[in-house]
This record gives structure tokens, C-alpha cells and sequence, in this order.
């Protein structure tokens, strides 16, 4: 493994810098994670900030050059994840355009859809929100009941989705709904892209235990959806999704900004008197963590420089980051003793938000599965419904 970078790395790495020494916003971008904050406040300033990495040319690193992009690949993605982390930058909120649906409409879309969205997704001009997950299909998303049916040009859809982040802001939406359940589950499914202001299509705010709510459930009600807003062909939506899920781990790959060691230890010196031998193993075993999570990182890069494709390595950075987090966040907590009970501040913000890593993009259970069946060899879950019908499954 390369603990150091690549010469072309290290150039990068200092262009990436430069850009962002000289162009992050001054004022510290709101990170709902960490504060109460509502969506609206937040899509003008990460709308700002998409539009200023636009006009440098950092709008979509692995994108096409013809479609705005810089065309690089995911060491340079990994490589600018971790600098934007180093500025304390997350992932924004126009990522389901950027590093989702943008890679799908590339990858899938006529020339229409591509001249259609691709502009003004980069320019975020164009949001887009993700109406895949349901109340029965989230981990096993291929069980989903959505339903859309042909009537001549268009597709009358029907169904209900949820945890939908951004979908009261959202333009588009990115939608799989089912569309042969005589099939079975993985392959009766076809993608749509979805106008959000399309009548019968109804957004309900979740409220979190944060207090702000920027998941929403989506219900469609004889929404008429044209078949010129299908990404791929009719029933061949479940690889399509794999398009949108693979780009979205990648653009994942080393991102930072959740939790910072830093963060933490200025926290831990402004409390030194409730510092006790306890609370310094934990920071230790903290410590090691953080560090693991840095050689896994530089792990990937080094095989992704030779040309081989990570394996499971993803998922357990998933699964440590997810920790780290929790732990991290914990501390934090402790080391303000009874306020941490009775005020409000950024660490009792973060600890009622630090639940949803542990779902968000995969839950820890499933990241272990797939550690535990490609590093460990074990053998894999008993799926007994891949060659069933979709409409013999029993559901509840
Ligand atoms: C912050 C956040 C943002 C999100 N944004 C969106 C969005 O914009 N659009 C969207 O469509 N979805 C979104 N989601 C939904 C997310 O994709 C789902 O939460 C995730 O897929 C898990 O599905 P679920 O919540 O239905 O849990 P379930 O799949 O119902 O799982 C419930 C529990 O069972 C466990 N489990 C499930 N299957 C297995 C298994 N095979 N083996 C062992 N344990 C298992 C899980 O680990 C979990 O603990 C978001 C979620 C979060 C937390």
C-alpha cells in the first residue's frame, strides 16, 4: 500500500488546494448535521457554491468534458473528497444531480434527456431528488410496489416513497417503479425522470428528532409521467439503478465533513477538568479508528493506481465511518455533562442526527454482509425470491 501520493496524485492534490484556499466561502456553509437548520436556508448557499466550482471547472470532476465535466476518474474524486473534507466540506446538497442522476443520464439517457438536464445540473440550476426507497424496500430495494403503467406515450405511476431528501425543493425526481410484476423483482422494474411539479405527486414532510425535517415522504397519485422521461429501457431499470449506485458510492469514496478528529480534540481541550482516565482510552481507541479509516482510504487509491477495483473495502469505510461518528459524537457529548442534556449546540445536534450514518446509503448491517461474504468468505444470504414473480412474493 502507498501511504504518500502519486506524482500525478500529488499534482492534484496541490491544483485541488489552490482552488479551494482561494474560492471556499468565508462564511462557514450550513451543515444541517451539525445545527438546526431547514432546507431553505441551505440550497441557496450550496446552489452558490455548485455554481462557483461550476465556472472553475470543478463542477462534476468525473463527467465528460463535452458535458462539462473534467472527465477523471475516481482517484481524483477520492483526491478532492479529501481536500474539500480538509476545509471542512461535505457532500452538497446538489449531489443526487451531480453524482447520481447526472452519471445515469450519461450513461443511459437519449440525446433529449442529456440536453434536457445535464446543464442545468451542473449549474445547479436543476435539482433533483431520489424517489427510490418505500416503506417496504429500502435495503432490499428491488421489492418495490410502485407501479407505473403504459398508456400510449405516457406512464401512469402510483405508489408512495420515502426518506426522499430534498424532494420539497427538487425540480426532478430519479424514479424506479415497477413496471411487470409477472417478473421477477430485479427485472420488472423500469426508471423515469420525474417533474416534481407533475399533478398527483404530493410531498409530506418528515420531521426528525432534530427538530428539522429534510426527508419527505412522496405519494403519487395517477402521476403522468411521458415516456420520453424513461432513462433506459422498459423493464431494464434495475441496472440503471446500478448506474446511479455505484456512481453515488464513488462520489462517497473519502468524503469528509461529518466528523472531524479536530473538531473533537479542540472540544476535548476547552473541557480538560472532565477529562478523566476512561474518557482518554476511549480518545485513544478513537484515534486508532480515525487512522484505520485514513490507510483504508489510502488503500483504494493505491489499488484503484494499479488499475484493480476496490472490493469490500467501501463498505467497511462505510461501516467505520458510521462508527466514528457515533463514538466520536458521544464524547463530545459526555465532555459537556449535564448542558449536553439541557442545551442546544452543535454536539447534541450531530448526536440526534448521528443515527441515520448508521442507514443512510446502505445500512451497517448490510455493509457487514457484504464484508463478511467478500473478505471473509462466508457463505452468502439465502435469497430464495430472485427467480419468483414479483407478484407471487409474499408481502406484508
Ligand atoms: C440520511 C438519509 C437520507 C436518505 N435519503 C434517501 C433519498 O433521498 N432517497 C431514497 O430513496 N432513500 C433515502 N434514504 C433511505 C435509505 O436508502 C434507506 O434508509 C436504506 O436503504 C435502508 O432502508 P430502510 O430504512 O427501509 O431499512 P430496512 O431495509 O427496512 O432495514 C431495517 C433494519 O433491518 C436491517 N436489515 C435489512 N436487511 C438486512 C439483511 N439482509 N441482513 C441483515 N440486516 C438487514 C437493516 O440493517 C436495518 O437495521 C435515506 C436514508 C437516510 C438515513
Amino acid at each position: 500500500m502507498d501511504l504518500k501520493d502519486s506524482p500525478q496524485e500529488a499534482a492534484f492534490r496541490d491544483e485541488a488546494r489552490e482552488f479551494l484556499d482561494a474560492h471556499v466561502p468565508a462564511e462557514p456553509m450550513p451543515q444541517y448535521h451539525k445545527e438546526f437548520v431547514e432546507d431553505e436556508q441551505l440550497v441557496d448557499r450550496h446552489r452558490a457554491w455548485q455554481r462557483t466550482l461550476h465556472d472553475h471547472g470543478w463542477g462534476a470532476l468525473t463527467w465528460p468534458t463535452a458535458y462539462g465535466g473534467r472527465g477523471l476518474g475516481p482517484i481524483e474524486q477520492i483526491v478532492w473528497n479529501q481536500e474539500l473534507a480538509r476545509v471542512g466540506l461535505g457532500p452538497s446538497l446538489f449531489m443526487v444531480g451531480i453524482a447520481m442522476a447526472g452519471p445515469t443520464i450519461i450513461a443511459h439517457g437519449t440525446d433529449a434527456q442529456k440536453a434536457r438536464h445535464l446543464e442545468p445540473i451542473i449549474k445547479a440550476e436543476q435539482g433533483i431528488c431520489q424517489l427510490f426507497s418505500e416503506p417496504g424496500a429500502g435495503s432490499d430495494l428491488a421489492s418495490l410496489a410502485t407501479r407505473a403503467v403504459s398508456i400510449g406515450d405516457d406512464w401512469i405511476v402510483n405508489g408512495q416513497k420515502t426518506w426522499c431528501s430534498g424532494a420539497t425543493w427538487a425540480d426532478f425526481g430519479i424514479l424506479i417503479a415497477r413496471t411487470d410484476p409477472k417478473a421477477p423483482k430485479h427485472r420488472g422494474i423500469t426508471y423515469f425522470l420525474v417533474d416534481m411539479k407533475a399533478p398527483g405527486i404530493e410531498v409530506r414532510p418528515l420531521r426528525q428528532m432534530t427538530g428539522d425535517a429534510h426527508f419527505n415522504e412522496v405519494f403519487l397519485e395517477d402521476v403522468r409521467v411521458p415516456d420520453a422521461n424513461r432513462l433506459g429501457d422498459v423493464d431494464a431499470g434495475w441496472g440503471v439503478t446500478m448506474t446511479t449506485l455505484t456512481n453515488e458510492r464513488m462520489a462517497m469514496a473519502g468524503a469528509g465533513g461529518l466528523f472531524a478528529w479536530e473538531d473533537l480534540l479542540d472540544h476535548v481541550m476547552a473541557n480538560r477538568g472532565r477529562v478523566d482516565g476512561a474518557t482518554r482510552d476511549e480518545l485513544v481507541r478513537l484515534y486508532t479508528w480515525v487512522r484505520t479509516l485514513d490507510m483504508l482510504n489510502a488503500r483504494i487509491l493505491t489499488k484503484l493506481g494499479r488499475g484493480e477495483m476496490p472490493a469490500a473495502e467501501s463498505s467497511v469505510m462505510k461501516l467505520a465511518m458510521a462508527r466514528i461518528v457515533t463514538k466520536g459524537t458521544e464524547l463530545g457529548l459526555r465532555l459537556l455533562g449535564p448542558d449536553g442534556l439541557v442545551r442546544s449546540g452543535t454536539w447534541q445536534q450531530q448526536w440526534l442526527f448521528q443515527p441515520a450514518f448508521h442507514l443512510a446509503g446502505g445500512s451497517d448491517e448490510v455493509q457487514k454482509n457484504v464484508a463478511a461474504e467478500r473478505v471473509l468468505g462466508l457463505p452468502a444470504d439465502p435469497y430464495g425470491d430472485r427467480d419468483t414473480p414479483f407478484e407471487e412474493l409474499p408481502r406484508s
